[in-house]
């Protein structure tokens, strides 16, 4: 084939490069578009936070600046790991999971999932779960969220597992569950939960937020054959 017949088109949004979606032209002549990552990202952060928060990137991937000393942040391999380091003062950006605290709180052979109003994930029922908070302990964080998103007060009775969370877009996660039980309050969503109920093993909603969720959830009713 003669490579001259194949005529490729200027793209029209090749003078505003820097801030139009990047077009790329192949020698097909099909345009394809694409929008940049950034935009990607800056939209996943505004659905996720309702346009309140700011949160962290998973991977952190888009940090530019170090939260040292303003210097800019560049990849490199430290301790067998490519992270991000700044190539001012030398600080090195280390990404650990962020822990989160869920509960199981039984009743009556059922246990009581909430209904997520905001994403990830909105609309589909979970564990009552939340982000440990800086000055909490885990078992406080049971209680809190548990009062919070079911109205309910619950006491810890033991640790039921501890599972990672590579499902949520906001962070890495180490989900705590407890085994808990219910010591006071009347049942009513609150919080970030539009809805909450009790399930019975069969009879569970058919989306489920969260695998570390579902596994769990599997893991209390098959230990109840016991
Ligand atoms: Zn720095």
């Amino acid at each position: 084939m003669d490579k001259k017949k194949i005529k490729v088109p200027t793209p029209k949004t090749r003078k505003t490069w820097k801030i139009k979606p990047v077009t790329r032209i192949k020698p097909s002549g099909k345009i394809y578009h694409r929008r940049r990552q950034k935009d990607q990202d800056q939209e996943m952060l505004q659905k996720i936070s309702g346009g309140k928060t700011a949160v962290s990137v998973k991977g952190g991937a888009k940090l530019r600046f170090c939260p040292n000393c303003g210097g800019s942040l560049m990849h490199k391999q430290v301790d067998g790991k490519r992270r991000l380091v700044c190539s001012h003062c030398g600080f090195v950006f280390y990404q650990n999971p962020v822990p989160a605290v869920g509960m199981i709180i039984p009743q009556e052979q059922k246990i009581i999932l909430v209904r997520r109003a905001e994403e990830p994930f909105q609309g589909d029922w979970c564990l009552p779960a939340g982000f440990l908070e800086l000055d909490e302990t885990p078992q406080e964080c049971a209680v809190r969220e548990a009062k919070e998103e079911t109205g309910l007060d619950i006491r810890v009775r033991e640790l039921f597992g501890v599972y990672p969370g590579r499902d949520d877009p906001r962070a890495r996660v180490v989900l705590i569950i407890y085994l808990t039980e219910i010591v006071g309050g009347a049942l009513q969503a609150g919080d970030d939960a539009s809805d909450v109920a009790l399930f019975g093993r069969d009879a569970l909603p058919r989306h489920i937020a969260f695998a570390s969720h579902r596994r769990a959830i599997a893991e209390y009713f098959e230990g109840e054959d016991d």
